[in-house]
């Protein structure tokens, strides 16, 4: 492997396939189509590819510049625009995804204009809203009168299907009865418009549940999937779940030692305010060995999600360029220079991506 600068996040592509291919396995159990999400990846073209030879049947984003960038790399296959679409967005959706999820019908209506001037037909699935409070419709009724409005009435969308968004902002657990409640919600659009919808999407990872749980409910088609694939933890890590066929190091943050002194751990002199106008406290436990890493917030915003894969290291707290760290109980004598590597979460995930100052380098 080439010399690496540092930080940087390494990739382990094949890792990431093969995860892919276990999550879709499972779904094509259930005949559910696997829908990649890359948001969380910040839309790398070389992770949707993995998502793709692992069986995804579309590749999704909440940000249409990587949408662009997935198809400008030359991967085949269709979109979907996750974020409900801005009204000032709506001629570039069309113009890049095949499908997007929806809950307000002033976009509707714009997205059929813009699908009429550029001579497409646009797919549509209309969100409902079952608790979790993020996007969709709350009033049923609504809902329903808007997706026979696109099937009636807006002749360049097809109303593809309905879908929900659960455990994103109200913590809401998808369980079968809140699934049964969206399927519930398409028979009646299907009674009124005469066919079957062609999805009924399913909600993200933590609809994953429901597969381990062997209980999904039958008539759900959809899942969009992305921590879950790319990271494999959350299950695991909130839920208790046996992640153990997926491989839980697809990325690992690498970091440089830039300084190693004896400290005390109680800072000296009268207390303000830290870089980020918060006052921690800081419990005093002596003189302790600490280390500082050429690496920051400004890189990864918050270090609840940064795991240091070494033991005895803790971490301490961070500013926009350093991360402090308590190595006094590390055994292996570490010193400037020294490479340490740690597990991401999330959000760490969708800044280290994110971030100019992180190197990416894949590995297979
Ligand atoms: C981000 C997102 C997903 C994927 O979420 P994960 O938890 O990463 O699987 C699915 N659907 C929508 C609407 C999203 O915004």
């Amino acid at each position: 492997m080439k010399q690496q600068k540092y930080p940087c996040v390494e990739i382990n592509l094949n890792h990431l396939k093969h995860n892919a291919q276990e999550i879709n396995r499972r779904c094509e159990e259930v005949g559910i189509d696997l829908v990649g999400v890359i948001k969380g990846a910040t839309g790398l073209p070389l992770v949707a590819k993995q998502y793709i030879d692992g069986g995804a049947k579309m590749i999704a984003s909440s940000r249409l510049e990587q949408i662009e960038d997935c198809i400008n790399s030359g991967l085949k296959t269709k979109y979907l625009c996750l974020r409900v679409p801005m009204l000032s967005e709506v001629s570039e959706v069309v113009r890049l995804a095949d499908y997007s999820l929806n809950s307000e019908l002033k976009v509707l209506k714009a997205l059929n204009e813009a699908a009429k001037k550029q001579g497409k037909k646009h797919n549509v699935i209309i969100m409902a809203d079952l608790g979790d409070l993020r996007e969709g419709f709350w009033d049923k009724d609504e809902m329903i009168d808007v997706a026979l409005l696109v099937e009636n009435e807006m002749e360049n969308l097809i109303l593809s299907g309905v879908g929900t968004n659960l455990g994103c902002y109200g913590s809401i657990v998808p369980t079968p009865d809140k699934l049964e409640e969206l399927i519930a919600i398409a028979e009646k659009i299907e009674s009124k418009i005469g066919r079957e919808l062609e999805y009924i999407s399913g909600g993200a990872t933590t609809s994953l549940m429901r597969l381990w749980d062997g209980d999904m409910p039958e008539r759900i088609n959809m899942l969009r999937v992305g921590e879950g694939v790319i990271l494999g933890r959350d299950l695991d890590r909130y839920f208790d779940y046996d992640l153990s066929s997926l491989h839980q190091d697809v990325m690992t943050l690498k970091a440089e030692i830039i300084e190693v002194k004896d400290k005390p751990s109680h800072p000296i002199g009268e207390m303000g305010i830290d870089a980020f106008g918060h006052l921690p406290t800081y419990p005093d436990r002596g003189i302790r060995r600490r280390a500082l890493l050429g690496l920051g917030k400004v890189d990864y915003a918050d270090t609840s999600y940064l795991e240091p894969l070494e033991e005895n290291i803790e971490i301490l707290g961070a500013s926009s360029d350093h991360t402090i760290l308590d190595i006094e109980d590390n055994v292996n004598n570490l010193s400037v220079g020294d490479v340490l590597k740690f597990k991401v979460g999330y959000s760490v995930m969708v800044y280290v991506t994110n971030c100019r100052n992180v190197k990416m380098y894949y590995i297979d």
